[in-house]
């Protein structure tokens, strides 16, 4: 947890968007004074509840590194923790330096560190396990069962430095963009959902068109998947965004009748796999009917309540549902590599920049929903 500086006038606590006092100095206000640096806060526990503060920069244990963050992005989960919602009530303890996806340059080695030096340029996987439990030492340390998050258990990205065991540190491809370096957390929960199910030359059908939905569309085509149904709710924003990726059907579910016309654009058998990203439960009901018999029901999104499906039809029509959370540690990152290479292209998808600064403004268009994946430039 930081320890804040409580006597800046910019921590006075507003529930609004506009923060009374900028943080002071450099380009962008973003300076490092001695042993404190500037970092976005959730500061109090309501709605907004987020200052600018001065804190101190992470000291270094011996099995960690510390990263100058470059670009860090905004997540689904940030606006939670903004929102205060139920899910954030329950795990965030403020004060908390808040923030998970980003890249940056190592600054600093701990001593214990033998592999890693200063100038790399690196990502971090935010989930840090444990490395004891049995999940971990069985090769599935991404649901470990002691998992603490960055910027969720633990202070996160949304600041200039961040101190990670080194076990979590990923090297970047000297030649990818600061923004893909980014994103890789979210587009790990893509890769990983997508490569749960096989969409290689099948027709695949892709719930919520949220930033990992249109991930999801992106790494499908790029895979040879021969028929990418896309289906968003209502936000036309993200629809034309499903459209500009390269879904070849877009459905909107708030006017369409999604089962029937994703049966009627698959010469009514269905699809083989269903990737549902929404979170929603009529979502959840129609990817069961639009799975062809065998089909393969793969769930990344977050539901916020119970939801009833027939079971029935899932045992007779032989579905298989495999929930998924977070990145396989480190098969994903392998392959986000070399989907990286094979030319995935996540231009259409990274319609914003601003700088950490901003913050508030990133997050105002970040629930306004018209946007797809925000950027931040720290420096
Ligand atoms: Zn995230
Ligand atoms: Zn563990």
């Amino acid at each position: 947890m930081v320890t804040a500086d409580d006597s800046a006038e910019g921590n006075v606590l507003r529930r609004d968007l506009c923060w009374p006092v900028a943080p002071q100095g450099g380009a962008h206000g973003w300076t490092a004074v001695g042993d404190t640096m500037e970092a976005v806060v959730k500061a109090a526990q309501l709605e907004g509840g987020t200052e600018f503060r001065k804190v101190p920069i992470p000291k270094v244990g011996p099995n960690d590194v510390l990263i100058a963050n470059k670009v860090v992005s905004v997540c689904g989960t940030d606006v939670h923790i903004w929102n205060w919602d139920a899910w954030a009530k329950r795990r965030i303890k403020v004060p908390l330096v808040y923030g998970h996806e980003f890249c940056g340059e190592v600054v600093k080695v701990g001593n214990a560190v033998d592999w890693l030096t200063e100038g790399e340029y690196v990502s971090a996987e935010s989930h840090i396990a444990c490395n004891t439990c049995f999940q971990c030492r069985t090769g599935n340390g991404h649901i470990c069962e002691r998992m603490k998050i960055l910027g969720v258990d633990r202070d996160g990205i949304f600041t200039q430095f961040t101190a990670v065991p080194a076990t979590n540190v990923w090297r970047n491809a000297p030649g990818l963009p600061r923004e893909y370096a980014s994103v890789q957390d979210p587009l790990g929960n893509a890769v990983h959902t997508v490569f749960s199910g096989d969409p290689v030359g099948r027709d695949v059908a892709i719930f919520g068109m949220g930033p990992i939905g249109l991930m999801a569309v992106r790494i499908c085509k790029l895979v040879g998947a021969s028929r990418v149904i896309a289906v968003g709710h209502r936000n036309q924003y993200r629809l034309d965004l499903a459209r500009t990726c390269g879904a070849d059907v877009v459905i909107k579910s708030a006017e369409e009748d999604v089962v029937a016309r994703i049966k009627e654009e698959t010469g009514g058998t269905g699809v083989h796999e269903v990737y549902e990203m929404s979170g929603a439960g009529d979502a959840m009901r129609q990817a069961l009917e639009v799975g062809r018999p065998g089909a393969g029901i793969h769930l990344l999104g977050i539901f916020t309540g119970d939801v009833t499906i027939d079971l029935n039809a899932l045992m007779f029509r032989y579905l298989r549902i495999q929930g998924i959370n977070g990145r396989l540690m480190w098969d994903t990152w392998f392959r986000m590599a070399g989907l990286f290479k094979a030319g995935l292209d996540l231009g259409p998808i990274l319609t914003h920049q601003f700088s950490l600064s901003e913050f508030p403004k990133a997050m105002e268009l970040m629930r306004s929903g018209q946007s797809g994946k925000i950027t931040l430039k720290v420096d």
